[in-house]
């Protein structure tokens, strides 16, 4: 198979779900990278908000669309995101990844919206079948960084590999009044990320020796999704890609990562501006 054939693969911080209506350089990136890429077999969706005490994946024929956030307005519950599932695809990676086991998931889950936020932008026609991998949240960061790894033969089989969360994400630490830019320890977390990730990605878990990764990672579903960016990195021999970076309402990092893509102009494009804030304190509501 020659390397055009591959598939390229990302991480997307999503941040607050309003991203999904918003237009700003992240959500223009987004659509600018699902213009570059290869239209895919299917879509591997690797998202923050199905962490779960299991390793499953979506296995039904239509995933539906999961408004899994509170306090936001109503126009965002109407997003719907109708894409096809992929039974085959999910049978396909539990056979790939033996002996781990994936659960097959016919009627729990769905689309949620740390998938759908992203791809209603980088694929927004929705006719590109997708199914979710959760995070299994009993798992240490090695368990992760290895199952990204044994996925990395998808990308050979017309598979996009999509994980989305954020490097930095404390819901505490918010300020609705910043839509641009981070604290200091933020960006610096931030930064230290962009660093190993473009040198060195499967060093990635050694982050969490840095002063500022309790602050930028007080739980660790957002950052999880990166992990397997990482383990498809370090199976391709790789380095990843800035597609853009920054920090957004102070404690969110919305940077984001390319594996084996080919380059997308983001340049001068609009910071993102106050949108709609949730009534209710940021940490009630799952974004
Ligand atoms: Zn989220």
């Amino acid at each position: 198979m020659t390397e055009s054939s591959v598939m390229p693969a990302a991480f997307l911080g999503h941040g607050t779900p309003m991203n999904a209506l918003d237009d700003n350089r992240y959500t223009r990136a987004w659509a600018g990278w699902g213009n570059a890429v290869a239209r895919p077999r299917a879509i591997l969706a690797v998202s923050a908000h199905w962490y779960i005490n299991a390793t499953a994946v979506t296995a039904m024929a239509e995933p539906k669309t999961i408004h899994d956030f509170y306090g936001f307005p109503d126009r965002l519950f109407a997003v719907d995101y109708p894409a096809p599932g992929d039974p085959d695809l999910a049978a396909e990676i539990k056979d790939l990844v033996e002996p781990t086991w994936v659960g097959q998931d016919h009627d729990s889950w769905g689309i949620d919206h740390g998938s759908w936020s992203v791809l209603v932008h980088a694929f927004p026609a929705a006719d590109v079948p997708v199914v979710q991998l959760s995070i299994n949240a009993a798992k240490p960061f090695d368990y992760h960084v290895e199952l990204g790894r044994r996925l990395a033969p998808l990308r050979e089989r017309g598979v996009l590999i999509v994980a989305s969360g954020n490097v930095v994400h404390n819901l505490r630490r918010i300020v609705w009044d910043r839509p641009d830019g981070g604290y200091d320890w933020a960006t610096s977390f931030d930064a230290r990320v962009v660093e190993v990730m473009q040198s060195d990605p499967a060093a990635l878990i050694s982050v969490v020796d840095e002063a500022e990764y309790r602050l930028a990672v007080p739980t660790p579903d957002h950052f999880i999704p990166l992990l397997y960016l990482a383990g498809l990195a370090g199976a391709a021999g790789e380095t990843a890609d800035v597609l853009v970076q920054g920090c957004s309402l102070g404690s969110l990092s919305m940077t984001c990562f390319t594996l084996g893509c080919p380059p997308v102009a983001t340049a001068g494009q609009p910071a993102p501006a106050a949108s709609a804030a949730p009534d209710l304190l940021p940490d009630e509501t799952n974004m």
